[in-house]
């Protein structure tokens, strides 16, 4: 059951992010019938985790997510955990993908800004559920390695920046939806603004490890309205951009 008042904490973090700064990705760009199948365990976890949006499901099943980690880690890319990427970063774990993307309540060609790039997982998630996407990255590393990946190019719905969430994408609000995915002190007040009237943000907010996921809506009066589901464990959100 989809019950939103369950608490319990979601670890984004791991704790070898160090290491992992010294790899370059070395990625394995096929994919077999045994990732296919591992792919249909993981889709039948996180449903039953309750996830009940078939076309979240749908979206997780058709990415093949080993192509957004390193090729040392394949035989466990269909974990439903988090996982180290580069820059100390991570990518989330599929049922937090799947959680927020739920809550996040899209409908067909709607824009949405996500906050936190990371590997682009979230935002194949989204481009293959029909929505035109903006997503920023402060680090540029994460961001240059996104441009070079051949498998993102197949998604043109996806327009990439560089720069920092807190600012948002002025130029190209406001936006229909807005999903942050690394953890906010507060509610961003540019990403606020930015919101459409009608619009939602679905973001995980905290100042210590465990956030609170939030939805805020804005109503077609300009009020904001703000309901509070589980608590997750995401990597902070930060000032500025990273060279
Ligand atoms: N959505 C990602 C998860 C990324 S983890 C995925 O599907 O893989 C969170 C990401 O947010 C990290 O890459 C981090 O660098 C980025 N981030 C943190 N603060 C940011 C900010 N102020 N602006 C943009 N990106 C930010």
């Amino acid at each position: 059951m989809w019950d939103p008042l369950k608490r319990k904490v979601t670890n984004e973090k791991t704790h070898s992010k160090k290491f992992f700064n010294y790899l370059a990705v070395m990625r394995v760009l096929s994919d077999s019938y045994r990732h296919k199948g591992l792919r249909k365990q993981l889709v039948e976890g996180i449903r039953s985790k309750g996830i009940t949006d078939d076309r979240v499901l749908r979206a997780i099943l058709e990415i093949p997510r080993h192509f957004f980690i390193d090729s040392a880690f394949d035989q466990i890319a269909y974990e439903d955990r988090a996982f180290p990427i580069e820059e100390g970063q991570t990518i989330s774990q599929p049922y937090t993908v799947a959680y927020q993307t739920q809550l996040l309540d899209v409908k067909p060609h709607e824009k949405v800004l996500e906050v936190g790039t990371g590997s682009a997982y979230q935002a194949v998630v989204l481009a293959i559920m029909g929505m035109q996407v903006y997503t920023i990255e402060r680090q540029k590393q994460l961001y240059d390695r996104n441009k070079q990946f051949s498998y993102l190019r197949g998604f043109p719905a996806i327009r990439y920046f560089y720069g920092d969430g807190y600012q948002g994408l002025p130029t190209y609000a406001p936006f229909d939806r807005i999903i942050v995915t690394a953890a906010a002190p507060v509610v961003p007040e540019k990403l606020l603004e930015q919101l459409k009237p009608g619009g939602k943000m679905v973001i995980p907010v905290g100042e210590g490890k465990i956030q609170q996921m939030l939805r805020i809506h804005k109503d077609e009066d300009g009020v904001i309205h703000e309901e509070i589901f589980d608590n997750f464990s995401f990597v902070p959100m930060l000032q500025g951009k990273n060279i």
